[in-house]
């Protein structure tokens, strides 16, 4: 059944898109938002709604920035577990001192992890724990007395941050051109997209490509200058890619065994349960040396990220000439943070979350499909896996792209997509990826139901009805 919602509005003053408009520097948006168009100011969330200041709601069809595995349900709960931290001990450092919460939290993070990755570091967000990520890899080597191992290889078009070190192993040129020179010796290899790979190549022919390419790569480079390859279970940017075939993750893992390389699951998005496992890599099933993870981990009612280690590493580490891992954040382990982590976590265990969406997953692939059918003039591919699917959009079938004729695809996108999301009642994500492809991106809260799954479907029906209709496609 659909969550019941209520429309009852907190006071909140008036003018605060002005306000915003006028004095907040805004995340990767453009200056219309600035000066012409409207700005929505969400302020009250419920289950997977948000509401705006007129008291209008928002189906959140993007689980906040892919991180409110709870909706906007438990704040309350988990509210609580902070106050009563923050009550108790606000702040120490995770500089040779614990805590409770940080110490409760590694471990529990531990349990949930697979193999031997046992060590957790804490940052803030996903960027600084790849940053954290990129230190421990190239110290684990310096350690070993392998110092030459200094580069990343990456894939095309991901997204891992927008610090320098998380910025550089970004596959698209767009979010870092500008602010080269980066960090040198990042090298990217194909990402795992099938929709243009050519005609009848089967999911097997694709991995068989895909690692040869990648010890090609290898090879090319020298191993012995290769710290890590960094990969998610399944690549947001570029829209949902998945694995073509089981063995690509454990043929990744076995070419970084052949040559000594780290392999790092970026599990920002693919952790705490989006695919239906807690981590992505437990659910196609292959072994990292490191997981780097964020977002869902406290869903997001608190920032808090960090790195999952094997024991090896840090033993490692441990027992090298300098002894430590040289790297500290103020924020590492913050109590507070920590604390609604644990609340997080003890409130998905008991409502079982995860299984939710390892249950539902078949059921929104079903109704997306059914989506896609009816949008077959707009959609060329539907794509994904949990709680994390994509649409590409193309008119040109044939040659899988958007024609250019009779309109762009940033102009389809700007002008009749947007407005026909909002007009829905519908968020999700539209992104014109860096090979110029549009996407629609659905990613929602992990505690959906089925009513939600008709009522998502439904509202990406009518937002691209109206949208192929005001483009007069
Ligand atoms: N890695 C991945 C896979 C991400 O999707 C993101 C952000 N969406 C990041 C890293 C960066 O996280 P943050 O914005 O918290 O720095």
């Amino acid at each position: 059944e659909t969550a019941t919602v209520t429309d009852e509005a907190p006071d909140v003053p008036s003018g605060l898109a002005e306000l915003a408009k006028r004095h907040l520097v805004m995340n990767f948006t453009p200056a219309s938002k600035y000066r012409d168009d409207e700005l929505p100011v969400f302020v009250r969330g419920e289950h997977c709604s948000v509401f705006d200041e007129n008291g209008r709601r928002f189906f959140d069809g993007l689980a906040g920035l892919f991180c409110v595995q709870l909706g906007y349900t438990h704040g309350a709960e988990v509210g609580d577990a902070v106050r009563n931290q923050l009550a108790a001990l606000p702040y120490q450092t995770t500089w040779s001192v614990a805590h409770p919460p940080a110490a409760l939290l590694a471990a529990k993070i531990a349990e949930l992890a697979p193999g031997d990755l046992n060590r957790v570091f804490f940052a803030s967000g996903g960027g600084e724990s790849n940053e954290a990520a990129i230190k421990l890899a190239r110290q684990y080597h310096q350690t070993r007395g392998e110092g030459t191992r200094h580069k990343f290889i990456a894939r095309r078009v991901a997204y891992h941050g927008t610090s320098f070190g998380a910025m550089s192993l970004n596959g698209m040129t767009a979010v870092r051109s500008m602010f080269e020179p980066l960090m040198s010796g990042v090298r990217h290899t194909h990402n795992t997209k099938r929709y243009r790979r050519p005609e009848g190549e089967t999911p097997e022919q694709t991995t068989a490509f895909l690692l040869g390419e990648l010890e090609s790569l290898i090879v090319q480079e020298g191993p012995e200058t290769i710290a890590a390859i960094i990969m998610e279970p399944l690549q947001n940017a570029g829209g949902s890619l998945t694995p073509p075939t089981p063995e690509y993750f454990t043929g990744v893992r076995a070419l970084c065994d052949k040559y000594g390389i780290l392999m790092i699951a970026d599990e920002v998005i693919t952790g705490f349960g989006r695919l239906g496992e807690w981590f992505g890599s437990i659910h196609y099933g292959f072994q990292p040396d490191m997981i780097v993870f964020a977002k869902g981990i406290a869903s997001a009612y608190m920032p808090l990220g960090g790195i999952i280690a094997s024991d090896a590493i840090i033993e490692t580490i441990l027992d090298g000439p300098v002894g430590m891992f040289n790297h500290a954040l103020t924020y590492s382990g913050h109590p507070a943070a920590c604390a609604a982590a644990l609340k997080n976590l003890e409130i998905m265990e008991r409502e079982g979350v995860v299984e939710n969406v390892a249950e539902l997953s078949p059921y929104l692939g079903e109704k997306l499909g059914e989506v896609a059918k009816k949008h077959a003039k707009i959609v060329g591919d539907l794509r994904g896996d949990g709680f994390h699917r994509s649409f590409e959009l193309v008119t040109d079938h044939a040659g899988k792209r958007w024609a250019a004729e009779p309109i762009d695809a940033g102009d389809f996108v700007g002008e009749h997509l947007n407005p026909a999301l909002a007009e829905a009642g519908l968020i999700c994500r539209v992104a014109i990826d860096a090979e110029g492809n549009p996407l629609v991106q659905v990613s929602p809260p992990l505690v959906m139901t089925r009513g939600d799954i008709d009522e998502l479907a439904d509202l990406l029906n009518r937002a691209f009805g109206l949208a192929t209709a005001s483009a007069g496609l």
